[in-house]
């Protein structure tokens, strides 16, 4: 998310959601992730949690208590490369070890390991952030995250138009470009496991838009890909509700009873009719709360505007009121002295 927490601090509402599961049997996306805490100075989780989903596949979060934003990030492992989508917020990896921890979950290839491949959904800085453990490192490759390379590494010749494919040896990925949350956001499909990664396109949490009409086009597209395809769950970048559907409040490094991560294939499909009744500035549809961050932003520096004049105005008042009880000029302006 990133961008657009501190004016939307206290926004707190309920939306339709189902029901998480507390437990995570072996394999199952329904993973009790730890709930950060109250003071993160008193007992602080772990600050990053990996979960295995089946072979070669992993889902890796930061602690809540290591950034608010406790974003996920997610390993795929080919025969012949391993792909990271996301790298998180945090850069020091003496704060966060996503390199080592990354860096041991790939299989040795001959005297090395597999080359890693690191890749973003967006190029907000949680998302990012942690390029910077991998600067250097031998055998993995940093892609850019602004538009113009992602364009230029997937080859997209027509964006937001088109789906890429990117090929790990015997796993194929297609990114589809879904920009609208942020210009250069793209979701990615493992048809292997076909679980969807959609990054801050959809999550469960607050859909923060910052293009309407490139949101609506990116649902599309979406709901057109996945329509005939199957889809085991749709994995976003945050998890922001709780199992009641109450958003928690910004900045907040604690989660008690946090909503499941998997969304649906019916959710992707739902997004079209969604983002076309969204008025471009706040609303809700079935489970999606939708923001328009930026429209919210100007709304409530007019808001707080209107508040400070209106205090002015009522001080002037006051003083006023006060200078001509006690018989004063009102405007504070002394008469001129009689002429002789
Ligand atoms: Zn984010
Ligand atoms: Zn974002």
């Amino acid at each position: 998310m990133r961008h657009s927490r501190w004016f939307l601090a206290g926004v707190t509402v309920l939306v339709t959601a189902p029901a998480a599961s507390a437990q995570a049997p072996a394999d199952s996306l329904a993973v009790h992730w730890n709930a950060g805490a109250a003071d993160c100075k008193v007992n602080p989780p772990a600050p990053l949690e990996t979960h295995a989903i089946g072979a070669g596949t992993y889902i890796l979060r930061e602690s809540l208590c290591a950034t608010y934003e406790a974003p996920f990030m997610y390993l795929l492992i080919g025969s012949d490369t391993a792909m990271l989508i996301d790298d998180g917020d945090v850069a020091d990896s003496a704060q966060v070890p996503l390199v080592r921890t990354v860096l041991s979950l790939l299989p040795a290839a001959g005297s090395s390991r597999l080359p890693l491949l690191v890749v973003h959904t967006h190029r907000h800085l949680d998302h990012r952030a942690g390029d910077a453990q991998f600067v250097s490192v031998p055998n993995v490759e940093v892609v850019g995250y602004d538009t113009a390379s992602v364009r230029r590494f997937y080859h997209f010749t027509d964006w937001p138009n088109g789906v890429a494919q990117i090929d790990l040896g015997g796993r194929t990925v297609d990114v589809i470009p879904t920009p609208g949350h942020n210009e250069t956001h793209v979701s990615f499909y493992d048809r292997n496991t076909t679980l969807f990664f959609s990054g801050d396109f959809l999550l469960p949490g607050r859909l923060l838009i910052d293009n309407t009409d490139a949101e609506r086009a990116s649902a599309k597209r979406v709901a057109a890909f996945v329509r005939d395809r199957p889809v085991r769950a749709v994995l976003g970048g945050h998890i922001e509700l709780d199992t009641a559907g109450a958003t928690y409040s910004w900045g907040s490094h604690y989660h008690p009873g946090e909503h499941v991560l998997a969304m649906t294939k019916a959710d992707l499909l739902a997004l079209p009719v969604a983002t076309a009744a969204f008025n471009g500035f706040y609303g809700r549809s079935g489970p999606f709360l939708m923001i328009n961050s930026i429209r919210v932003l100007i709304a409530e520096a007019i808001a707080l505007f209107a508040v400070l004049v209106a205090l002015i105005a009522a001080v002037i008042v006051v003083v006023r009121r006060r200078r001509a009880a006690r018989g004063l000029p009102v405007t504070g302006v002394q008469p001129p002295p009689p002429t002789v």
